[in-house]
This record gives structure tokens, sequence and C-alpha cells, in this order.
């Protein structure tokens, strides 16, 4: 088989909050009938905005003019109207239909950000090409029942956050860690012999990576959704969002492979990172740095997994900018949107941690010690702190310090 494709789609978790609804707040209140389990209804009482203008939602990379939505305005007596987006309209309420894809072969790709339906019951709704904003500075929650509920995040030039993206129905099982609760949705009885080793694995990633990030987080629960993906597709994907995350794992004609384990745990300890970590960090240090522990976790735990190095050597030659920085990288992705800089991080950066780590370790240390000195004021500066650069150059000497980075940044 190929390399395995990993794309996140969104980077950095917003944890789940308790969800206080205030009567100004806008409420999108989210409807499966049991009979027809691949529509929702979504409606929403709008009288108390007056006039109001809504915007379309966020595009997916499969938005075409089929995904567009019907939104239609309840004017009163009896009165409908579908709405355009971006003109100014009143209504007393407003609704439209959201479709959900049936999972049924091992071929959905947990990256595509399509809205999904499991005939074991449970759902998935992107906000991708589901859910419009109202302009203004409106709150507006998403509720798929009365205790699931989640704030669209304000901003909508993209950059506001992670894209809300919720899971409910049937549970396949909880694990509960420590001061995490983790749902789990599961799209086959494949994984559950599983589940028991699956949780004393992420145990361990808890532990260690709470202590490396200075987690001080109080409670946290998300959820976590498996779907089988065929190792013939060559995709292996997830996608991240507000308090829950999405990942394939891998089968070979429906039976679990010797990688399936491996890869869903490697994938769970990078997004863990993201949830634990406290510090403000460039997207290159934070994806670089949750690839890099989500590598080291599994090591940790003897299981065997790619070397960061040995695959940057590999596939440096084969992909785009290889000879970039990750200083101009990060400001490409940054500032030109330029997202063919972004494997970057996972591939190059993870390879400096992991250099940096092994010279450290030749001196008895090694770089969990040195994570806090990368926090930073300003997220948008992609540079290291002096301070950490100053601590490298004290334990490795400056001519070493100065050939990897050279090298990486
Ligand atoms: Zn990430």
């Amino acid at each position: 088989m190929k390399k395995s494709v990993i794309g996140f789609t969104a980077i950095i978790f917003l944890l789940e909050s308790v969800v206080c609804i205030a009567s100004s707040d806008i409420t999108y209140r989210v409807n499966v009938e049991k009979e027809n389990p691949t529509i929702a209804k979504v409606s929403a009482d709008v009288l108390t905005l007056g006039n109001f203008v809504i915007e379309p939602p966020q595009a997916s990379n499969l938005s075409t003019s089929h995904t567009k939505l019907n939104v239609i305005c309840q004017a009163g007596k009896g009165k409908n109207i579908s709405i355009q987006f971006g003109v100014p309209i009143q209504c007393k309420s407003i609704h439209w239909n959201i479709k959900f894809k049936k999972l049924s072969h091992t071929n959905f790709e947990a990256s595509s950000l399509q809205n999904i339906y499991s005939p074991i019951g449970w759902w998935v709704l992107h906000e991708q090409d589901s859910l419009p904003r109202i302009s203004g500075n409106h709150s507006i929650y998403v509720c798929v029942t009365k205790n699931n509920c989640n704030k669209l995040p304000e901003n909508i030039s993209g950059n506001s956050g992670p894209p809300v993206f919720m899971v409910w129905g049937k549970k396949t099982g909880v694990i509960k860690i420590h001061n995490f609760k983790i749902n789990i949705f599961s799209d086959k009885e494949l994984l559950y012999s599983k589940i028991p080793s699956i949780k004393e694995e992420l145990e361990k990633q808890y532990s260690y990576l709470s202590a490396v990030f200075l987690s001080d987080k109080q409670q946290i629960t998300w959820s976590l959704v498996w779907i089988a993906i065929d190792q013939k597709y060559n995709h292996l994907s997830g996608a991240a969002g507000a308090n829950a995350y999405i990942t394939n794992y891998l089968v070979d004609n429906g039976r679990l492979t010797d990688r399936t384990l491996p890869w869903l745990l490697r994938v769970s300890a990078h997004e863990t990172v993201h949830v634990l970590s406290k510090y403000t960090l460039p997207t290159w240090i934070n994806e670089s740095l949750a690839e890099y522990y989500a590598f080291k976790t599994l090591t940790l735990s003897n299981i065997e997994t790619r070397d960061p190095i040995q695959e940057w050597l590999k596939r440096k030659s084969a992909i785009s900018h290889a000879s970039s920085g990750l200083y101009h990288a990060n400001r490409m992705v940054s500032e030109q949107h330029d997202m063919s800089f972004y494997p970057l991080f996972y591939l190059k950066g993870a390879a400096l941690w992991q250099e940096l780590d092994i010279a450290l370790n030749e001196e008895g240390k090694n770089l969990d010690q040195y994570i806090r000195l990368l926090n930073k004021d300003d997220s948008h500066d992609p540079t290291i702190n002096q301070s950490f650069i100053q601590s490298m150059v004290r334990e490795l000497g400056s001519g070493l310090w100065e050939s990897i980075s050279s090298k990486y940044l």
C-alpha cells in the first residue's frame, strides 16, 4: 500500500463548556425523524431579530450547487419565502433541511466533512454546507438534543476556531479516564473487543501528555468517531472540530489489520495534545509538536510506529517546498493562506523535535522539560522564543543548535 494520507481539517479544539443559552440567543433546533434518518429538519425562531441577513454556511471541499441550502423564511400567515443569502429579510422563523450520507461501504473518508448517519443509530453533523450564519453579533446555538448544544464560532472569516462538529445518537461506549469522558461512536462491532486495550493505551497517553503539556483542564468531554476504511482506498484521514474528532481506521476486506490500532492510537495522541495543551503556539509548532508527541507517546508504549526523522528523509524528495524553513512555511500558511506548505509542519516539524530530543537525551535531558519555554504571547509570530534557544545552546552547545536549526528553521 502506498503512503497513507492523514489530513486534519482543523487545528485546535474548542473545549466543551457549560452551555448557557440566553433568551436573546438564536437556537437552531436540529430534528431527525426515525422514519427518515438521512434528513434533518432545522428550525429557528428569529422574530426578535427584526430585519436580519443570513450568510451562507462555510463551504466544504465537496461544496457544489447541489449542496446549496434552501433556507425558508416563514413570514407569518402561512407565507413561506426562499431566503437569498446576503439580502435583508424579516421572518417569524426559518427552516431548512440537511442531508446525511448513510454509511454503508468501507469507503468513507473522515476528512470529507460530509454529514453522516450510521445505521447503528448515530449521526455526525458538520457545520460546513449545513449551518448558515446570521450577520451581526448574534450568538447562535445548534442543539441536536436538549443537552447537546454547541455555539457557532462568531467570526465567519474561517479563522475563528474549529468548525462546529456535532455527534449524537447511540454510543458504542464511554471511556472515563481521570477528568476525561470520551463518548465513542463506532460504525461496526469490529473494534468492540479492542476497547479494553485501547482504553489502557489512552490512559497512558493522557497521564503522560497532561504532564508535558501542563493541562489544567477540569473536565473534558469529547466524542470520538471511528469509521472503517478499506486499505485499498489508500486514504486514512481524520478531522477535528469542537469537542469531537472523527477518524478512519484501517480494515482489509472487513477485518482489522496489524496497523489498525497503532494508527488509531497515533491519531488519538495527536488530537489529545491539541486538547490538553494550554500553550499559545504558532500553527507550525502546534501541529509539529502534536505529531512528534503522537509518535513519542506510542514508543513509550512500545507500539511500533513510523519514526519522524526517517519519514522526513524518505518523503522530502516527493513533497512540495521541502527546502523551505518552518518559519517561512508558517508565514505562507498564515499570511498567504497557501496550504501547500502545511504538510511541512507534520513532517519537517516533527523531525526537528525528534532530532532535538535525541540530542538532549545524549546530555541526560529530554524535550519534555523545555516545552513550556515555547509558549508565546502572540501565536502569529512563528519564531522560537529566545529562552528556548538559550536553553538548547546551553545544553547542546551553539554549534549543534546552529546546525539543527539551520536545517529546519
Ligand atoms: Zn493537529
